[in-house]
């Protein structure tokens, strides 16, 4: 397949309209773009074609050889030999086209090969490490959210060389194992392959190291980070603080700076979702004639809650809307769930002689409803 098909342009098609085919069809089979695994390797191997194919097509002096000497005798002399990614600064239009101007260029070239078309450089440009900070909250805490400063290590761009890792008061030398390209060419049979020079890291000098990061273009230091705890945070999630972790290397992007919640348990409430439970011990004689008892609630009030008449053990009772308030991406307040006070019946165990009579006088009585019917089930088991 020739150059043009490859890009589905014409033979005659205008440079203009070769570097919009080329967007289109390096935009379709971009691999990081490719969601479907299966078909990753195939889109890498159709970019890397229509890589070749532009490095050609979209230069004009390549572009006449090419069409002079015909695909196969071109091709075989290796004239667009360069399969790498280096073409024409057309990669750098792409990834603003495709990320949006904001998007930093360097952090991506590095992921490619390192070629960094703002500067016409190799960069060794890579994203800082994601860091991991455990928090522990009460239940309160998590209820009202919480702003705080924590401290901990972090690397950070060194001011010493501003991030380069040069010394900078030595002067830069050209490198000699490349001759300042920072690249190696290698001829093979009719492929030119090249390679970036790892005496240099395809910079084309060298350079004294800096002294305060030696080289290492960061430092570590202690950072104190203010942090906004937002509520009804629940216990085991993970808050990501973009770019607030290990900064990069060489103008890299920071990494991302993870808080993991835990909440302690509390002494009266569980929380189910965004639901309080609050299991109360509630006398035999309110279960049985109904009353009111008083309720505390996690911002501290207490509130009065009616019992029924015939409460059971474990029934539950809902509060509406005093529960956890439901976290939500959205920043707004989306509510909050409801609390449930559970019946836990409180069976009296040191009675005084006159609850031990009024005990008496009912168990001579014994009504109870649900005995009854165990009664009938009971005289039929028997036959
Ligand atoms: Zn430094
Ligand atoms: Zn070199």
């Amino acid at each position: 397949m020739d150059y043009y098909s490859l890009l589905g342009v014409k033979k005659g098609a205008s440079a203009d309209e070769i570097k919009k085919a080329y967007r289109v069809a390096a935009k379709k089979y971009h691999p990081d773009l490719v969601r479907d695994e299966s078909k990753k390797e195939e889109a890498k191997k159709k970019f890397q074609e229509i890589q070749a194919a532009y490095d050609v097509l979209g230069d004009e002096k390549k572009r006449q050889a090419y069409d002079s000497m015909g695909h196969e005798s071109f091709t075989r002399t290796g004239g667009g030999g360069n399969y790498g990614f280096e073409s024409q600064g057309g990669f750098e239009d792409i990834f603003n086209d495709l990320f949006g101007r904001g998007f930093s260029s360097r952090g991506f070239s590095s992921a490619f090969g390192g070629f960094n078309s703002d500067s016409g450089e190799y960069s060794n440009a890579a994203r800082g490490e994601d860091l991991r900070y455990s928090l522990e909250l009460a239940l309160e805490e998590s209820f009202a959210g919480k702003e705080l400063k924590i401290q901990l290590p972090r690397m950070v761009v060194c001011k010493g060389c501003s991030g380069n890792g040069k010394d900078p008061e030595s002067k830069a030398i050209k490198c000699t194992t490349c001759n300042g390209t920072g690249r190696i060419v290698m001829q093979q049979m009719f492929l030119t392959l090249q390679q970036t020079c790892h005496d240099c890291h395809g910079r084309g000098n060298r350079q004294a190291d800096c002294k305060q990061c030696r080289g290492k273009c960061r430092v570590s230091e202690k950072s104190t980070i203010d942090v906004v705890i937002p509520k009804g945070v629940t216990d085991g999630i993970s808050l990501r603080m973009q770019r607030q972790g290990n900064a990069g290397i060489e103008g890299g992007p920071a990494g991302d700076l993870f808080i993991a919640v835990k909440v302690k348990k509390h002494d009266l409430f569980v929380v189910e979702n965004a639901n309080l439970i609050c299991s109360f011990p509630v006398s035999l004689a309110i279960a049985v004639l109904g009353g009111v008892i008083e309720v505390p609630t996690i911002d501290g009030s207490l509130i009065e809650v009616k019992i029924p008449a015939g409460s059971e053990n474990g029934d539950r009772i809902r509060v509406a809307g005093k529960g956890m308030p439901i976290l939500s991406s959205l920043k707004r307040d989306v509510g909050r769930g409801d609390m449930f006070v559970q019946i836990e019946l409180d069976v009296p165990t040191s009675l005084s002689s006159k609850e031990k009579e009024a005990w008496r006088i009912l168990l001579e009585e014994e009504n109870s409803p649900k005995y009854k019917k165990f009664k009938a089930k009971l005289k039929n088991y028997k036959k």
